[in-house]
């Protein structure tokens, strides 16, 4: 699987080399690069999964002023949890970082069982890259991490044939990973090549001439950087539809639903919604007869990784008040004086073009 190199790294020499270009070049003053505990360390590995670095800062500072400590984040409502990361995506990851802090001081007094890798990695949302990643960065110990970006290191480096989500292939790049770990300065090794594949070996455009591995990579010695690692074998994603009910009271305020706490967006307050017409009028003749439909909104499509669901927003106004106020798990929402509660993503833009509108301005709608 693995390619013969044009010249031979030894683990030595590789790391020599990674060090040497992390003092010049690594970064070393993010937000969570001081003061590293397991805590602060861990809050930014999952942060940091999927989303890049100039996106996180704000979150994490906001997150860490908020919750400074795991008994703080642990002890929160999650909808307070779920506020703070809307925007950021991926909420389950939001969710088990709220759990994991309540087994972190419900079941370990508070500290991270940063002594076993296993122990690290059976807290709900960590993983085995993000356990060596809290371990190494926070304590020093030699722990392995294979994140995303080493995981593209590696497979262009050695020419790794085949998707990483199949297992050889991932065994091959732990295999790797593990080879080319150090016995020192694991905190700076694990920073360098999560930087390394962050700011020059890049998905798309990998920066070759500043790399201290050009002259060794297999990938680049055959001008392939962008085929490796190998994508996953696509499969059309499956289209859904919905309808989201924009039910105005008619005084600026909005009624949102809170979704059951697994599933598409978990916990989150979302508008009502209807797989078809009928279910909507349905519903708007039981909850608020005689309610004005307005012209429905320009559809529009949001992607999930298993499937893309497009979106009609359907504005009505009641013209008075009805039962739908006092159920519990709804909620009447101003969107020009928004409160602490998590928003999936499209939920947030559509709130944003209605603060825009004038109240009871239905010529004016979009
Ligand atoms: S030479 Fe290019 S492809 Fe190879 S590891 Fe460096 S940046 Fe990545």
């Amino acid at each position: 699987m693995t390619q013969a190199h044009p010249i031979d790294l030894n683990p030595d020499a590789f790391q020599t080399r990674l060090f040497e270009w992390f003092d010049r070049y690594g970064r070393k003053t993010l937000p969570w690069q001081h003061d590293k505990t397991p805590y602060r360390v861990w809050v930014s590995e999952i942060m940091l999964q999927q989303t890049q670095v100039a996106t996180v800062i704000p979150y994490y500072e906001r997150f860490m002023a908020r919750f400074p400590r795991v008994e703080d984040l642990a002890a929160a409502e999650q909808d307070e949890v779920l506020h703070l990361w809307t925007g950021l995506g991926y909420y389950a990851r939001a969710r088990n970082l709220h759990r994991a802090a309540q087994v972190v001081v419900a079941e370990h007094g508070g500290q991270f069982p940063v002594h076993s890798l296993e122990a690290m990695a059976a807290l709900p949302g960590i993983g085995r890259s993000t356990a060596g990643a809290i371990v190494s960065i926070s304590t020093g110990q030699r722990a392995v991490i294979l994140d995303g970006n080493v995981k593209r290191v590696l497979a262009r480096l050695h020419a790794v044939e085949g998707w990483p989500g199949r297992t050889p292939v991932e065994r091959e790049l732990w295999r790797l990973a593990e080879r080319y770990t150090p016995d020192r300065r694991l905190p700076d090794y694990s920073q360098a090549m999560m930087d390394l594949g962050a700011t020059l070996c890049t998905r798309g455009k990998p920066s070759c001439l500043l790399c201290p591995f050009e002259d060794v990579c297999v990938a680049h010695a055959r001008g392939e950087e962008r085929r490796f690692p190998e994508s996953k074998p696509k499969k059309a994603l499956p289209e859904r539809s919905t309808i989201m009910l924009l039910l105005s009271d008619g005084h600026g305020q909005v009624l949102l639903e809170q979704r059951p706490p697994s599933g598409i967006w978990g916990g989150l307050w979302c508008f009502p919604q209807f797989d078809n017409d009928e279910a909507l009028q349905a519903w708007l003749d039981c909850h608020a007869p005689g309610a004005t439909r307005e012209p429905a909104w320009q559809a529009f499509t949001h992607t999930f990784s298993h499937f893309r669901l497009t979106i009609l927003p359907q504005p009505v106004t009641l013209v008075r008040s009805t039962g739908a106020v006092s159920d519990s798990g709804r909620l009447w929402y101003n969107p020009r004086t928004p409160v602490s509660i998590g928003l999936a993503a499209p939920v947030k833009s559509l709130l944003d073009t209605l603060q825009q509108l004038p109240i009871h301005a239905k010529e004016d709608m979009p």
